[in-house]
């Protein structure tokens, strides 16, 4: 039979931000009297201390723990991200925006894009962003809670988290511990491993103490402590096709009028990041050390900071890729111990939040169903994936011509699942979403354009619509939002008002 008993005792080991989730959502639906949750950290190692934009999707597993939005923004010193503006990724002078929500409307069930392509060849339509309420009211500095209104544009707007990952972790730490799980801090220095079945039963820690159980996940951060060290899982390395290795980071002081978004500029080796959160800025310079040293990065990072800093900045290395199996017998890896794709596109925290819910789906009994894991797996792999495909996007269709950097990754062969994606948009500018994509259409579109990927012509069927009628309907959208997105409160007005910070803190 492969029905076996439930498991009763689950170990996480790493307290950052995957293992506090794991915790929190864990102890959300098992039962504490029947299963115990056992989470160990050690704080003399500490968490890895970045992570700070997110995407939408992170509602939902807010809403799964049943916590309330205002609640949480405040706790984490929250701000309001209505996408990401790519400053000089096709080339200096350049940019974008790629907004949450969508693009204007769609017409006769075909996307709004094909309509606008058409148009914007004619001469009678703006960027692709004017008619995204998101988009616009990111750019004017603006924020509230998408309308009711379903017939209304702003009832568009779609919104993530930029918060402090470390009042996140605390955050979610209390409600765990609230559900009845239990921290033990120290240091695990010691892994017991049953000599027959190859299944972890034990950490041992360096103040004496053990730890038993039947099921462990890993969130020890790039140390991946259970998974490399003592499963031996190996790594599937794509820093050829995403060879940024390095990051610093650093917080600086609150800007004036915190933008709803983040931004993301191209650097000579890399990019920069600036996440405007209630009480900081959040900055980053991520690089590759091959075409970049540290002192240079470390330079350019400071020298165009938009507040002055708060502290040093703080070195991070990383490989791109993941791990080939992701769950291993009775141990699973989440967060940086299952892998890592670098920042561009705030993934990491939804490649997490995935993890959890496919766990949930796939929760094991102490009989860990081979099938199942696999499955897990296979799930697992084509998340990332997809997130991998999106931003090589970033990276090849750059313009940078003369910078060894961007001319390798202009130059580089991308994986054929993307190539097929490009494609297919070049010709008629269709994208299609399948296989639980986790970026939608919007996203793909706004990357697409603006990377100055244009297609060539638009669906033929787009014709069947009168051209004035067209045209009537897109001016009417851009007015609709000429007139609504200055009428939003500024975004810090908004914040004070929703979700201030507790006067405490
Ligand atoms: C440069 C950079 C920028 C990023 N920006 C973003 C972003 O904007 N958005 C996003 O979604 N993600 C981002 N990420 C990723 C994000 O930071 C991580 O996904 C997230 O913080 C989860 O990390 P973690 O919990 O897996 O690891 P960590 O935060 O490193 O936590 C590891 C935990 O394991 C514990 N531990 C380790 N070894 C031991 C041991 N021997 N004994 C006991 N405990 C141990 C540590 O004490 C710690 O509690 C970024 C990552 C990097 C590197």
């Amino acid at each position: 039979m492969s029905i076996k008993s439930p498991i009763k005792s689950v170990v996480i080991a790493g307290g950052g931000t995957a293992g506090w989730m794991a915790a929190a959502a864990l102890s959300r639906m098992l039962d504490s009297s029947e299963v115990d949750i056992t989470l160990v950290e050690s704080e003399a190692i500490g968490t890895v201390g970045v992570g700070e934009a997110t995407i939408p999707n992170i509602a939902t597993f807010n809403k799964m723990l049943g916590i309330e939005e205002r609640d949480f923004m405040a706790n984490t010193h929250a701000t309001i991200k209505y996408g990401i503006e790519f400053v000089g990724w096709t080339k200096d002078g350049e940019s974008y925006f790629h907004p949450f929500g969508t693009h204007g409307r769609d017409m006769m069930g075909m996307s709004f894009h094909q309509f606008w392509r058409k148009m914007h060849a004619l001469g009678k339509a703006s960027r692709i962003e004017t008619y995204s309420a998101t988009a616009m009211a990111a750019k004017q500095g603006k924020a509230c809670l998408p309308s009711r209104d379903r017939n209304s544009l702003m009832s568009t707007l779609a919104h993530a988290y930029q918060f402090d990952a470390g009042r996140y972790a605390a955050f979610l730490r209390k409600y765990s511990e609230n559900n009845g799980v239990t921290r033990v801090e120290g240091k695990i220095t010691n892994v017991d491993v049953n000599s027959e079945s190859g299944f972890i039963e034990t950490l041992l820690l360096d103040n004496g103490k053990t730890l038993s159980g039947e099921f462990f996940i890993d969130c020890t951060g790039f140390r991946a402590l259970l998974t490399e060290k003592v499963m031996e899982t190996s790594f599937r390395d794509w820093s050829h096709w995403l060879p940024c290795n390095s990051a610093l980071a650093v917080g600086s002081e609150k800007l004036p009028d915190s933008p709803p978004y983040t931004r993301a500029t191209a650097r000579e080796a890399g990019w920069q990041w600036q996440i405007p959160l209630q009480h900081r800025t959040g900055n980053g310079h991520v690089y590759c050390s091959d075409f970049m040293s540290d002192q240079l990065a470390d330079e350019i990072l400071l020298k165009t900071l938009a507040s002055a800093p708060l502290a040093s900045p703080k070195q991070l290395r990383f490989t791109t890729g993941q791990r080939e199996k992701m769950w291993t017998k009775n141990c699973l890896a989440l967060g940086l111990s299952g892998g890592f794709l670098e920042p561009l596109e705030s993934t990491s925290i939804y490649l997490i939040q995935a993890g959890i819910s496919r766990l949930l789906a796939l929760f094991p009994d102490t009989g860990f169903n081979a099938t199942e894991i696999d499955e897990y797996n296979k799930l697992m792999d084509l998340e990332f994936a997809q997130v991998r495909d999106f931003l090589i996007l970033h990276y090849v269709a750059n313009e940078r011509r003369g910078e060894p950097f961007w001319d390798y990754v202009r130059n580089m062969s991308i994986p054929d699942s993307l190539k097929r994606k490009i494609d297919l948009f070049k010709g008629r500018g269709r994208y299609f979403r399948y296989d639980g994509d986790l970026f939608t259409e919007t996203s793909w579109i706004a990357v697409f354009l603006g990377q100055n990927i244009v297609p060539e012509g638009y669906n033929p069927l787009v014709d069947s619509l009168p051209e004035k009628e067209v045209e009537n309907r897109l001016n009417a959208m851009r007015a609709e939002l000429a007139q609504a997105v200055p009428q939003m409160p500024e975004h810090d007005v908004f914040l004070s008002r929703y979700c201030p910070a507790p006067k405490s803190e």
